[in-house]
């Protein structure tokens, strides 16, 4: 009982919709502390684990919930923090804005984590752009800050498309140097109809042939992890995350479903095969690294970014390392939120062959990372050469010659 009553109390987090979330995952406790189970592939009730083959047992102590179960790793090997990128970095996918008044806190840590370009994704449009862009370009940091351009999906309908690819047009005149969408497209953004635009929408051609012809990529952002399309039982790796942040909960009937997400976005790959498409997050598949590569052999036009995915490849090292260096042009550096006490996670993973270390957020990964040790030539094509080769707009002087 006080197993359940702790995770209830953890997972309730003040909010009445979290307590909702917390009953529903309630299992009854077994009232016998010991059973037999003959079949050796049925898993224990709750309440009990495996001691020996087909035998399940409780503990006698109260088990913690899974937020006070924090165990010590006893572990001694060689450990190799690294607090600075070996080579100099392009963060593609960014929040940070460069505004006047932060822009020379920013170059200082950026500077000490080996940070060389901040690409803010939320340039917005329009006179927003604009001002983001003169910002940085009145500073004596025009080389260590660029912007994307993003879409306003409001009026959607007939003849917003091409509206809003002269808008993306005029964006990259004023300095935008890619588009980037969010995932609001195809999980909440609606028409004017009220009905959900599918990312392949061909209102939206217009705007994806302008990137093209622009000749600036589109980073686009589609879905969530797939396993917040599941529904959040204590098989689900991701629980806890579900209990913490209603609003990534993707498994309600009446949402889309990852896969037609995915069919979506890579019919819009296929049909633009003319216009460079970054896919955020790994495009979902870094936890299926087969998938990521027939993805990346099918369309050359795709490269998968790495933001808020790392404990996917610390997790698998070696197939991680593998496919790197085999699609060691189409894979860029991003991180998304930044703190600057987290990238050294992602040198360390992408850099060193540690192994068994904590990943920066606990309720993303329950799992040790483990090191790629990624030989140089792959470093330096994921930390910069292929960002400046997809963003034609990013500062191209300076950078070290290999
Ligand atoms: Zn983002």
């Amino acid at each position: 009982m006080r197993q359940r009553l702790a995770i209830l109390m953890g997972a309730a987090a003040l909010t009445a919709s979290a307590f909702l979330f917390a009953q529903r995952q309630t299992t009854p406790r077994p009232t016998q502390t010991r059973t037999t189970q003959e079949a050796s592939n049925t898993e224990c009730p709750p309440g009990q684990t495996e001691v020996r083959a087909g035998r399940c047992q409780a503990p006698e102590a109260a088990p913690p919930s899974i937020l006070d179960y924090r165990p010590k790793s006893t572990l001694v090997v060689d450990e190799q923090p690294v607090p600075k990128a070996k080579f100099p970095v392009v963060d593609i996918h960014s929040h940070q804005a460069a505004t006047p008044e932060n822009m020379a806190r920013l170059v200082g840590e950026m500077d000490a984590l080996n940070l060389r370009v901040l690409n803010n994704l939320s340039g917005g449009s329009g006179d927003a752009l604009k001002r983001h862009v003169e910002a940085i370009r009145n500073s004596p940091y025009r080389d260590r800050f660029t912007v994307f351009a993003n879409l306003d999906f409001g009026g959607f309908a007939a003849g917003w498309g091409a509206n809003a690819a002269a808008q993306l047009e005029q964006d990259v005149r004023n300095g935008a140097v890619g588009l980037k969408i969010f995932k609001n497209l195809g999980m909440t953004a609606r028409k004017a109809d009220g009905s959900r635009i599918p990312i392949d929408d061909p209102e939206l051609d217009p705007v994806w042939a302008a990137a093209g012809r622009l000749n600036v990529p589109v980073l686009i952002h589609t879905g969530e992890p797939p396993s917040f399309f599941e529904p959040p039982d204590y098989t689900n790796e991701r629980w806890l995350e579900l209990a913490l942040f209603p609003s990534r909960r993707n498994y309600s009937p009446s949402q889309v479903k990852f896969e037609q997400l995915i069919t979506e976005r890579d019919r819009v790959f296929a049909r633009h095969p003319k216009t460079r498409f970054i896919a955020a997050h790994f495009g979902y598949h870094g936890h299926d690294l087969k998938r990521a590569g027939a993805l990346l052999d099918r369309l050359p036009n795709v490269y998968l970014e790495v933001a808020a995915v790392l404990y996917d490849f610390g997790r698998q090292p070696r197939a991680a390392a593998a496919f790197f260096t085999k699609y060691q042009n189409r894979v860029l550096f991003g991180k998304d939120t930044y703190a600057p006490s987290e990238f050294p996670y992602y040198w360390r993973v992408f850099e060193t062959a540690d192994e068994y270390f904590d990943y920066y957020r606990d309720y993303h990964a329950f799992w040790k990372l483990y090191g790629m040790d990624l030989p140089d030539v792959v470093l330096r094509k994921l930390y910069y050469e292929n960002a400046l080769k997809v963003t034609p707009g990013l500062p191209a002087a300076g950078w070290p010659r290999p």
